[in-house]
């Protein structure tokens, strides 16, 4: 096939119909190259959920952009292709194909980016390495905000980003006359509550291929594949977030900050690994929660409470990535140098809550956030164990971490 006007290399994490690079491309004319990696699969020794959820999500958007009239180049992991790296596997795209250009959304990751980075000098064409607009602060607007302030403080930043975003705002004043509701966001939850259950998805042909790839290739990784319950397309996502609006939304807010023995899940979204891969999208999750408080069925406390965590901790998170690194992956302020205790991967210790977060974390590749906060981030503090190792672990052990 020669001829190709443009060559949109599609990331494991930019699964969305929108994406920039997709937006600045023709169906009829550019190639979409997606690959499954065993060098990204093993960058760090991911989840074997983890795995099977993003390579099964892969999937499912290469048939979602075929069926949108795209030519997708597709190398699964099985295959000889899957042996490269991202480099290697473009260098063998741009001889087969001869585009004009290529062209890339930005990487959600540093040492992604820096790989994309050295395209240009690589190859004899023009790479195009284009802003990822899912994200709803850029990270020249982050940069602009945090420079010259002596303090980086997330409430300042959510505040301009509700006036942005107009979410949650009465003209120029906030919903409810407060910005924020976090002191009615920790009542203690009790068993007498009814506890909904993440919307569940039954694994289809496809799940179950990835589920048998991953077992024979990276059986030595931690975590359980099955059972797998993700969704692992948009229109099931979705699905997923309707049902969190309908039954847990309502007590997302009295309940944000608390543990319970046995409830994995409490009131949370479990859709970080859905926004992250780009199944659902930021401000319409934002939208659909400030909809579903306007018609009166959910509280603001609750809705401002989960708004304030996609616009406010997610954006201003991923902001701080950007501003500090390379440094900040190796920061260590307070010198510590114990190396990871195996428990964190075993779960045989006498701590309880300890034991019950990483046991759920090896089923689930989930914990909810006072989990990863207050038990295996606060005890690693205490105990002095290295934040790398410590970053690795969590790099590696929950579906929604890139
Ligand atoms: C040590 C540590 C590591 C974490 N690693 C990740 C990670 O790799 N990827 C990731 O997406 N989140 C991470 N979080 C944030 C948070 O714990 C998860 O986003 C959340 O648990 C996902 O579950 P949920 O979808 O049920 O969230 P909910 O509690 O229902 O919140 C809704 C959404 O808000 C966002 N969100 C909530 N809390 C935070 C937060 N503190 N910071 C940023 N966004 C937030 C997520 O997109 C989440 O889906 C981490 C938190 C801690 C303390």
């Amino acid at each position: 096939m020669a001829g190709v006007r443009n060559l949109i290399f599609v990331l494991g994490d930019q699964l969305t119909p929108g994406l920039s690079s997709l937006a600045a491309g023709d169906p009829t004319r550019d190639v979409v190259l997606m690959a499954e990696l065993h060098n990204e699969a093993t960058s760090v020794r991911h989840h074997k959920k983890k795995l099977v959820f993003i390579f099964s999500a892969m999937r499912h958007f290469a048939g979602e952009l075929r069926a949108g009239g795209w030519t997708v180049d597709y190398a699964p992991l099985g295959s000889a292709d899957g042996r490269a790296g991202f480099t290697d596997r473009l260098a063998q795209a741009i001889s087969e194909y001869r585009p004009a250009r290529v062209v890339v959304t930005e990487a959600s990751e540093w040492r992604v980016s820096q790989e994309i980075a050295r395209w240009g000098a690589r190859f004899s064409i023009p790479v195009d390495v284009l802003p990822d607009c899912r994200f709803l602060c850029s990270i020249d607007t982050f940069r602009a905000w945090a420079g010259g302030r002596k303090q980086l403080r997330m409430e300042y930043f959510y505040r301009e980003m509700r006036r942005r975003t107009g979410l949650l705002m009465d003209g120029d004043q906030p919903v409810g006359g407060k910005w924020n509701f976090d002191s009615e966001n920790r009542k203690a939850a009790g068993t007498d509550l009814f506890m909904p259950r993440p919307e569940a998805f039954a694994p289809d042909a496809i799940t179950r291929e990835v589920i048998d790839l991953v077992k024979a290739r990276f059986g030595n990784h931690f975590g359980d594949p099955a059972p797998f319950r993700f969704a692992v397309t948009r229109v099931d996502a979705q699905a997923a977030f309707t049902a969190f609006i309908d039954r847990a939304l309502p007590r997302f807010g009295d309940y944000q900050d608390a543990m319970l023995v046995g409830e994995p899940f409490l009131y949370h979204a479990v859709i970080s690994q859905y926004l992250n891969c780009g199944l659902l999208d930021a401000m319409s999750v934002c939208r659909g929660a400030e909809a579903a408080y306007r018609a009166g069925k959910a509280p603001l406390n609750a809705v401002e409470g989960f708004i304030r965590q996609i616009i406010g901790w997610r954006e201003y998170v991923r902001g701080i990535y950007w501003l500090k690194m390379p440094g900040y992956e190796r920061s260590n302020f307070f010198g510590h140098t114990r190396p990871l205790p195996d428990f964190y991967w075993t779960g045989e210790t006498d701590m309880a809550c300890v034991k019950a977060v990483v046991r759920q974390t090896r089923e689930e590749a989930y914990a909810h956030h006072i989990q990863r906060l207050m038990v295996t981030g606060n005890f690693a503090m205490l105990a002095g164990i290295d934040p790398f190792a410590l970053h690795e672990w969590y790099l590696s052990v929950y579906a929604d971490a890139f």
